[in-house]
């Protein structure tokens, strides 16, 4: 007999409910799939020969139904899930089914969580790459890849779950032991329905925590932690630490949070150089600060830190230099999907010809462009919102020139990388930070990021054998 639910509708057949359906069979619960695709439905075919029903779009739970298990994308309003709840049926998230089923094991694992507008995929990474370093089981979970579930289940000792709001929303016991708001800012509104609705799921991630970490250099992070908070809280910070925070000192990151055996309490104590943390940027600064806090709050030394930051290798098209040639660099952050992320990728530099576009989303650009238009040699647009992007840099940083490559271009983004080239000059930095997602023009930011490797890759070539 399962120990989540006995008759249980799994809702959507992406990769969560995959795991999800498996896990809840290996419970020993009835398990019926439904999904808009038949396409998705039929990639899960083999779990009807282990006993699960298959149903494309279902108005309402089979009957007898005790628990509905949804994918993070569907929204609250959807038929199915309002037919649940009006039915007095639990509907939970994968992370929650994830976290139930862990409790209710023999060895559960240690839950250590990250969520945020912007930096989680790269903490849970700087984190599990500490947590490595200690010598500890642990393993990168959550909407990085890996379903918490699957994580669960393979009996790892600690968890980095990376957590998005949509998870969140959908979990309502999970209380991992220590967790991490890295920052706040408009993104998903359209789904949570208002800012205020997206922090309250986000705030979540400090529900029941022993150690609760926030961002005291991001206003959204501190209240929420002061608000929500159910531990002893530790903030980070890029500049200089006061007790009870991880910060900078130097060129060093240092801990005044926890106190190390022996050591005098009113003194720091060094966890890493600045030159560990391999990726550019202060904002990788303060996913590397969060990262150390959370390894810290589970005991881990400080030697660990800074080893494992080292070893961290990042994601693919995050602040990554692509290109150098005549003093100038290149650099892919195609994952920049919204306004917030773009203004970190920006601040790293001076000079920049900024790159950007595609679907804002409803996002307002204006602040990002007045932030940084002083650092703005030129600017080219690309995709769909190029004219509202255009139209703020009108009205915030008249004197920037701005280009806009046509839609209808066949390589629109070589002649992006091209036309930025030519207008950049010695010292500064030509920045793929869209503020925009990519689905306008590319199957998603990773095949954007690598068009633009590509390009800045062919157009370095081609001026390396000009005479
Ligand atoms: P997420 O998983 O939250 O999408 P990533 O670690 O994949 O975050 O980083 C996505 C992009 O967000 C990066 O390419 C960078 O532009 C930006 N970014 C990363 N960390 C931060 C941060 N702490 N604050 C603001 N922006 C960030």
């Amino acid at each position: 007999m399962s120990k989540v639910g006995a008759r249980v509708l799994v809702a959507g057949a992406g990769v969560s409910g995959r795991s999800a359906a498996e896990a809840l069979l290996a419970e020993g619960a009835a398990v019926t799939i439904t999904d808009a695709s038949e396409g998705r439905l039929a990639a899960l075919s083999e779990l009807r020969q282990r006993g699960a029903e298959l149903c494309t779009d279902l108005a309402e739970p089979p009957a007898g139904t005790d628990l509905v298990v949804t994918s993070p994308g569907w929204r609250p309003d959807a038929p199915l899930l309002e037919a649940a709840a009006a039915a007095g049926i639990e509907v939970i998230g994968e992370i929650e089914l994830a976290w139930r089923i862990d409790r209710a094991s023999s060895a559960p694992a240690v839950w250590l969580a990250v969520t945020g507008t912007n930096g989680k995929t790269t903490t849970v990474g700087m984190l599990e790459s500490i947590l490595r370093s200690a010598g500890l089981d642990a393993v990168a979970c959550g909407n990085v890849g890996l379903p918490a579930v699957d994580a669960v289940r393979a009996g790892h000792g600690v968890l980095a779950v990376e957590l998005s709001s949509f998870q969140l929303h959908w979990s309502n016991t999970l209380s991992p032991h220590a967790g991490v708001v890295l920052n706040l800012a408009d993104d998903h509104l359209d789904w949570h329905g208002s800012l205020h609705a997206y922090g309250l799921a986000k705030s979540a991630v400090y529900r029941g925590n022993l150690c609760s970490v926030y961002n005291a250099d991001d206003e959204a992070s501190t209240m929420l932690a002061e608000k929500y908070a159910t531990a002893s809280s530790v903030g980070i910070t890029t500049g200089e630490p006061v007790g009870g925070q991880l910060g900078l000192v130097g060129e060093e990151l240092r801990d005044l949070a926890f106190p190390r055996d022996g050591a005098d309490e009113s003194a720091s104590t060094p966890l890493a150089e600045v030159s560990d943390v391999r990726q550019v940027g202060t904002h990788n600064l303060s996913n590397a600060l969060a990262a150390c806090a959370l390894a810290r709050s589970h005991g881990v030394a400080p030697a660990a830190c800074s080893s494992g930051l080292r070893d961290f290798a990042p994601g693919e098209h995050r602040s990554v230099v692509v290109g150098e040639a005549d003093e100038v660099i290149y650099i892919d952050d195609s994952k920049a999907t919204n306004p917030h992320a773009a203004s970190a990728a920006l601040r790293a530099h001076s000079g920049v010809v900024w790159i950007a576009g595609g679907l804002l989303k409803g996002a307002d650009v204006d602040e990002l462009v007045r932030t940084h238009a002083r650092r703005f040699l030129a600017v080219v647009l690309i995709g769909t919102d190029s004219g509202l992007i255009a139209d703020s840099l009108r009205r915030n940083a008249p004197d920037v020139p701005v280009v806009s490559v046509p839609p209808e271009h066949e390589s629109a983004m070589s002649e992006a990388v091209r036309l930025a080239a030519a207008r950049a000059e010695p010292g500064s930095a030509v920045v793929l930070a869209p503020a925009a997602a990519s689905m306008d023009m590319y199957t998603d930011y990773a095949h954007r990021g690598q068009e633009f490797t590509d390009s800045v890759r062919a157009l370095l070539a081609e001026s390396a054998v000009d005479p």
